[in-house]
């Protein structure tokens, strides 16, 4: 795929349509779907053609990654990283990442939040659920949700902000729709229970592929790569782990 603004513009169009497709069929607003661009393994130039096509929100795996390409981010860009992270890597991603959509232990929790005082920044974080219970997947189990929240520190450091999902990858968007219901199930439960909870209101579920599913469960960002940006290449030097 070739990434100048005008084929980024396009493809933004085609999902915005889907999203608002999906919104118009379970009776949503448009406006609370967010659209998060995963850049991942994509070169600065498509983040540039994207940037002059109207894109604000990155998403990226690899704290490397996003280092790389979002160290000295254009005005208006948050960085979000999607991907698991590793304690060794935490350092990097307080520095770099404004939202956080893949946290799923405590001890993390609590390394962001010192690092993020060192840092002196404040960090968005949403904790990641394995709902399908797959094995190759990362996140809590759905019986670790609650007694993990119910633990979280309270800190003017880290903003709680909801909880993130991946849908099984079964090829039929159907299969994720009760993982996606039961993750919405637990940020209705906490939000606004406590004050840590008080903004709790974001679900990160929905990708290329399952998008309209994760909208009509109420999603309020969805992680799209491959519908905007092509498919990925991962026999790339730059994309290995
Ligand atoms: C790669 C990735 C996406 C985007 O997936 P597409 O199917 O390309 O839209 C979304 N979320 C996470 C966590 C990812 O790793």
């Amino acid at each position: 795929m070739e990434f100048t603004p005008e084929t980024m513009a396009a493809n933004a169009a085609a999902v915005q349509a889907r999203i608002e497709a999906a919104c118009a069929k379970c009776g949503r607003d448009p406006s609370e779907v967010h659209l998060l661009w995963v850049s991942k393994t994509k070169p600065i130039e498509a983040v540039r053609a994207a940037y002059a096509a109207g894109a604000r929100d990155f998403g990226e795996n690899r704290v490397q990654e996003l280092v790389e390409k979002f160290s000295d981010p254009l005005p208006g860009v948050v960085r979000h990283l999607i991907g698991p992270l590793q304690s060794n890597k935490a350092r990097k991603a307080a520095a770099c990442a404004d939202v956080i959509h893949s946290v799923a232990s405590l001890d993390l929790v609590r390394r962001l939040d010192q690092l993020a005082e060192e840092e002196n920044r404040t960090l968005r974080l949403l904790f990641q659920v394995n709902c399908s219970g797959e094995g190759t997947k990362s996140g809590l189990a759905p019986e670790e949700v609650e007694p993990f929240l119910r633990a979280l520190p309270e800190t003017p450091r880290l903003l709680y902000s909801g909880l993130m999902t991946i849908g099984p990858n079964t090829g039929n968007p159907e299969d994720a729709r009760l993982p996606f219901r039961r993750l919405r199930a637990w940020r209705d439960a906490f939000l606004g229970s406590d004050g840590r909870f008080a903004r709790f209101s974001e679900l990160s579920m929905g990708m290329s592929e399952d998008l309209e599913v994760a909208i009509e469960e109420g999603a309020t960002w969805v992680r799209v790569g491959t519908a905007l940006f092509g498919a990925r290449d991962y026999g790339a030097p730059a994309t290995k782990e």
